[in-house]
């Protein structure tokens, strides 16, 4: 065994010993207490394995040459996106395989801002002066910063839904602010600082009533609960395989498909082209239209490691179990005299983030104490500024769960503000 590794408690819904750096020894000694998966996810054997042993037995360009290895790396990656359609109910010819999700959306708002270029008025992602796109304050920055820059391209107008005082969206809001200039709702599945989950099926419904397209940021959802791109009813899905046990560097645009077939190209080069002549280009169908280079045939044999993982547990289960976690959690930080939860006080529509701040004392200093005990939890604004502003507060101190977390962490945690507070006192 490493040095740094010990073996690790029981008690989670995954098994922690699929874990190695769930136990590692950090801070002279001290076991680690993950309490971070919101920001990354930590990485199970399987997801490991399934990546070096593409390097050490099939390591080929996907998509490119005719030998053996280049025909089993094709052969890897596109079985890899028939997994990631199968675990979100879609089709593979509707995943695109991105970097991230900030670049999934990135590649949608560049789309509809080359359409405007293109001059292309007929187009579903037509945008210009007059219409609007439709946000909420609180998106992460990754989908929020995309439409900021894609209105200032275009001339369309942005416009928000305010946030209530217990972490929820507006929904009085959102049907004002709705209208037939609504041309795109781009909205979060779950938030990553209040845990809320919003009701997509029903902002979908009202949108598309409105004429608008949807996209959805599915980063903080689709690691924690079954989703299903049936019943959400978006035209678009996007998520990061780094926050559901996969590896970094890979990320998924879900799109209907007669949408991606009318959405023109962002990033071009090899890959996606069929003819290419000097004076001009013909492109691929989607998805192939969309991941311009050689594929991440490791990254995304990776990401299907983590979805067998995931299914194995259950998606149903692994909801199950972070929202006992949560709700556990809520009463225990909601016990303890001066920390305020920022978002929905109960588990009623809500996931495994748990964002708070405690009187008096600064989160960066919270995060200090916690972290000298081993526990790793996010202080700051969490990439979602604007919704600080909105709760007055310049940032939080954020816990979340996952798979591997058990109830004695939580209990950790709580004796760690508690330290904290008699620290400061
Ligand atoms: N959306 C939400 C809700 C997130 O929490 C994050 C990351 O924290 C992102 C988008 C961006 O994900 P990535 O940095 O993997 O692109």
């Amino acid at each position: 065994m490493h040095p740094v590794f010990a073996p690790t408690r029981p008690g989670a819904l995954a098994d922690r010993d699929d874990f190695p750096i769930l136990g590692r020894q950090i801070r002279d000694g001290k076991s680690l207490v993950y309490l971070d998966s919101a920001a990354t996810s930590q990485k199970p054997w399987a997801v490991l394995d399934a990546e070096r042993d593409f390097y050490l037995l099939h390591n080929a360009a996907a998509h490119r040459g005719a030998h053996q290895l280049a025909e089993e790396a094709t052969e890897l990656y596109e079985e890899a996106r028939g997994a990631v359609a199968h675990f979100i109910g879609g089709h593979d010819r509707e995943v695109v395989f991105t970097r991230s999700a900030t670049e999934a959306i990135n590649l949608v708002a560049y789309a509809m801002s080359n359409t405007a270029a293109l001059g292309d008025t007929r187009s579903p992602f037509h945008i210009g002066p007059g219409d609007e796109i439709l946000v909420t304050q609180m998106e992460h920055h990754a989908n929020l910063v995309p439409w900021q820059q894609l209105a200032l391209r275009t001339g369309a107008t942005l416009r928000w839904v305010p946030v209530t005082p217990d972490g929820r969206l507006d929904e009085s809001a959102f049907d004002a602010l709705l209208t037939g200039r609504t041309r795109l709702l781009a909205v979060t599945h779950q938030s990553n600082v209040l845990g809320t989950i919003n009701p997509i099926t029903d902002l979908t419904r009202k949108a598309h009533a409105a004429g608008a397209l949807v996209l959805v940021d599915g980063a903080q959802s689709v690691a924690h609960q079954p989703v299903d791109m049936a019943a959400l009813g978006a035209d678009f899905f996007v998520f990061s395989a780094h926050k559901m046990l996969g590896p970094n560097g890979i990320g998924v645009l879900w799109g209907r498909r007669h949408l991606l077939e009318q959405m023109p190209p962002v990033m071009t080069g090899g890959s996606m082209i069929e003819t290419v002549r000097m004076d001009h280009t013909t492109f691929l169908p989607p998805p192939q239209r969309f991941e311009a280079g050689v594929p991440m045939a490791p990254q995304a044999t990776g990401l299907a490691a983590a979805i067998s993982y995931l299914t194995a547990l259950g998606m149903a289960s692994v909801h199950q179990y972070e929202a006992a976690l949560t709700t556990l959690a809520l009463e225990r930080l909601t016990a303890l005299d001066g920390v305020r939860i920022i978002g929905p006080r109960d588990g009623h529509q809500r996931g495994a983030t748990l964002s708070f701040t405690v009187d008096g004392i600064h989160p960066h200093d919270v995060g200090q104490v916690l972290d000298d005990r081993g526990i790793a939890v996010r202080t700051g604004h969490h990439c979602a500024r604007p919704l600080c502003e909105r709760f007055g507060i310049p940032a939080s101190i954020r816990a979340s769960f996952y798979v591997y977390n058990t109830t004695d962490e939580i209990d950790e945690l709580a004796d760690g503000i508690t330290q904290a507070q008699r620290f400061f006192a």
